[in-house]
């Protein structure tokens, strides 16, 4: 007899593990929920698969700190490490949940499917969408289809890279895309329809290895805008940040002051990523870039541009050898 797939959730909170007071209110929640609980007891998920749940954390997703990233690696791994264990899953807040998506799909070993799903609205809100994004992870995630894609994240019936995916609405069920690249594919009535597959990482330089990793080194997001001060650039070289990413405007461009205080941070040793704020496109490299020390962040947002230079920091400091990393897609 053929047997079940055996996949494994790992909770970490957010709206899909919270309530609210009634009904109708969409915004004021609290986590209230364990990851067992998210499903229910009528989805027929026990017909499919095996589940087991782990509640390595239950915070919203605006609280995850880096050493809460650095664990949950540690444990997806391990759990993926399990020859029994066929994929996992990991109910995720969708605030930052592209940076722990980012984060996994550049640390992970494995290839057997991570899918990290979220909620846009709270368990207890009418037509909540966390027990339909749930189980279409958990089907994605079961699927032979999703081996070797990358770590995937699931809402609102598509299916995303991680690489590219990012939020971009605050309150709508359909607040996940990648206008560039696309979906990966959808999930519907418990079928997974795959149309394309993702482009790899560098080829040089597929995952990182957290191995003997005690802390990540710390990079600030500075923001920049018309008349911005030199302050924030200053108060990120007092701290001695390891790096900064600038959301600078339009292709990369660098007010003034952002100027200034990114010469001051490269002399102080800091590396300096020039990523945007605007939501799609990527920042060229600017003939600049080398004489000023500076990295353009490719098609890198500045939460995704932190992660990856958080993680190359850990190999080098050496600002061709980042630009590397950043020219990977
Ligand atoms: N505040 C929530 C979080 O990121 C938002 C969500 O999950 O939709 O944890």
């Amino acid at each position: 007899m053929k047997t079940l797939p055996r996949i494994v959730v790992l909770g970490t909170g957010g709206t899909i593990a919270s309530t609210a007071s009634d009904a109708t209110t969409l915004s004021d929640y609290a986590v209230t929920q364990s990851v067992s609980a998210l499903l229910g007891e009528d989805s027929g998920i026990e017909r499919l698969m095996r589940v087991e749940y782990r509640q390595p954390l239950n915070v919203d997703s605006r609280e995850i700190t880096n050493s809460m990233l650095l664990a949950l690696a540690a444990e997806v791994e391990a759990q993926l490490a399990d020859p029994d264990i066929d994929g996992a899953v990991i109910t995720h807040g969708t605030d930052t949940l592209e940076e722990t998506a980012y984060f996994l799909s550049l640390t992970l070993q494995s290839s057997k499917p991570v899918v990290i799903v979220g909620a846009m609205r709270p368990s207890s809100a009418i037509s909540a969408d966390g027990r339909l994004n749930l189980y279409n992870a958990l089907v994605l995630a079961a699927s032979p289809k999703a081996r070797g894609l990358g770590v995937l994240v699931t809402l609102n019936d598509q299916f995303f890279a991680a690489r590219f995916v990012s939020k971009f609405h605050t309150t709508r069920v359909d607040a996940f895309g990648a206008p560039d690249q696309g979906s990966l594919g959808s999930v519907r009535d418990g079928q997974v329809h795959l149309y394309q597959v993702p482009v790899g990482l560098h080829p040089d330089a597929p995952t990182f290895s957290l191995a003997g990793l005690a802390r990540l080194p710390d990079v600030d997001i500075i923001y920049d805008h018309q008349s911005a001060g030199l302050h924030h650039y200053r108060a990120s070289i007092d701290a001695q940040v390891a790096g900064i990413v600038v959301a600078a405007c339009g292709n990369g461009s660098l007010s003034p002051n952002a100027q200034a205080g990114l010469a001051q941070a490269v002399k102080a040793g800091i590396a300096c990523v020039r990523s945007s704020r605007v939501p799609t496109g990527a920042i060229t490299h600017s003939r600049f870039d080398e004489a000023g020390g500076l990295v353009a962040a490719g098609a890198h947002n500045p939460q995704k541009a932190r992660i990856l230079l958080m993680l190359a920091l850990t190999v080098t400091r050496e600002r061709d050898a980042l630009q590397h990393y950043f020219d990977g897609c």
